[in-house]
Formats: structure tokens, C-alpha cells, sequence
């Protein structure tokens, strides 16, 4: 047993033959995976621990097996539709014989180097970042079908107008006032009650600002009350 990983060979394994992980700390998005399983095929072989004479223990690729198996034995009746034409799902091929397999990367490793591979596989994806500029140049070349890339319509509009940074706001409304955050007094009346709330505030210093207006009818509400015994 080494203290690193040595590759062995590659295989198709039946998915009945692959043990996941045990306490794989990842929850991928399987969804995405299966659709990009059906558009694009298997394109990356799965890292499997052979162990001899014990299970086949999956190091990457977990999520993957878990599209694999949530596509389930047989023909599953999906086709894929690219601006070519129609062909058949990129997993069973629509075939009603398929059984779930998938091509593995078999290698040998010590139970230390299995788990920090399992670790890493999915840290080192997580800490990625972007060039999105480079992302929404590649997005462009597919003729607006993101089928099988993770993207939607939407994801790819926000990464081209992206919405505006509290900076680029403040440019351009200004910096917010202190009462932007007040509430917003709105309600119904009858018209002869409207009028009558602009006839007793006529006099108010600013009758252009209802706001004011109703400030005034406060004051003289309150310099009208019986004072409290
Ligand atoms: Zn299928």
C-alpha cells in the first residue's frame, strides 16, 4: 500500500459493483450532472480505491455515480436535441438493455491518501474562481442551447449585465437619505374627505408636500386636545 495514489487501470464497473464514499462531505448538484451525462456522455472516468479482495470505493466522482443511478437501468425515454438534430441520451443510448456502469479510474492508495483525495477533490473545486469574461465568451459560442453546461438562459444574462454594485448605485441615485428608509403612508378615501384634509391644512408652510400637510393636522389635533385630567 502506497503513500500515494498509483494508477492501476481503467474499467467499466457496474454501478451494483462501486461503493460511494462513506461520510462524503459534498452534496453535489446531481441534477446538473445528469443532464450534462445525457448531453455530453461520461467525459471523465470516476477515481475508484481497489482495494484486493475488498470493495470498490469511489474517491471522485460520487455524484456522478449518483446521476448514473438516479437515471436508473433501461431506456429512459430521453432524447437530446442540438441545433443537428435528435440523438439518443448520452447514458442508455436508448437502449432498453443498459445497466448502470460507469467508466472508473481504478487506483491503489492507503486509507490516509483515499480520504484526503475525497477531501481535496471537492476543496480544490470550491476555491476556483472565475474569469468571467473568458465564461461569457465561451457561453457565447453555443448558439444560446446552455443544455449540459450547468448555465440557464438566465444565469448567462446575469453574467452579462450583471446587477449593479452598491457603489455603482450610490454613483449614480446619490448616497441614500435618512428617509429613504420611512414608511410609506397610503391609503383610500371617499373625494370629500380628501378635500376636506387639504381645507383644514391649506395653511400648511409647505402645502406642495402632503407629507407636511399631514404634520400640520397632527400639530393642530394635538394643540386642540382636552388636556388630560
Ligand atoms: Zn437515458
Amino acid at each position: 500500500m502506497t503513500e500515494q495514489a498509483t494508477y492501476v487501470r481503467t474499467e467499466t464497473v457496474t454501478l451494483d459493483q462501486l461503493t460511494p464514499y462513506p461520510g462524503n462531505a459534498k452534496r453535489g448538484n446531481v441534477e446538473t450532472i445528469l443532464d450534462s451525462l445525457r448531453r455530453n456522455g461520461q467525459y471523465r472516468s470516476l477515481v475508484v480505491r481497489e482495494i484486493p479482495d475488498g470493495p470498490l470505493i469511489v474517491l471522485a466522482g460520487n455524484h456522478t455515480m449518483q446521476a448514473l443511478a438516479a437515471h436508473g437501468p433501461g431506456d429512459c425515454g430521453k432524447h437530446v436535441t442540438t441545433g443537428r438534430g435528435i440523438r439518443p441520451c448520452g447514458i442508455c443510448q436508448n437502449e432498453p438493455s443498459w445497466e448502470p456502469h460507469a467508466r472508473c479510474e481504478l487506483v491503489r492508495c492507503d486509507e490516509d491518501t483515499a480520504r484526503r483525495i475525497n477531501i481535496v477533490d471537492n476543496r480544490a473545486a470550491d476555491l476556483g474562481t472565475y474569469d468571467n469574461d473568458a465564461l461569457v465568451e465561451l457561453l457565447s459560442y453555443l448558439d444560446e442551447d446552455y443544455e449540459g453546461t450547468g448555465y440557464t438562459e438566465a444565469d448567462v444574462n446575469l453574467l452579462i449585465a450583471p446587477p449593479p454594485s452598491l457603489e455603482e448605485l450610490a454613483d449614480t441615485y446619490g448616497d441614500p437619505e435618512s428617509d429613504d428608509f420611512w414608511p410609506v403612508l397610503k391609503f383610500k378615501v371617499p373625494p370629500e374627505t380628501r378635500d376636506e384634509f387639504y381645507g383644514l391644512t391649506i395653511n400648511s408652510p409647505n402645502p406642495n408636500d402632503d407629507a407636511e400637510r399631514f404634520r400640520y393636522l397632527l400639530d393642530r389635533a394635538r394643540s386642540t386636545e382636552e388636556p388630560v385630567a
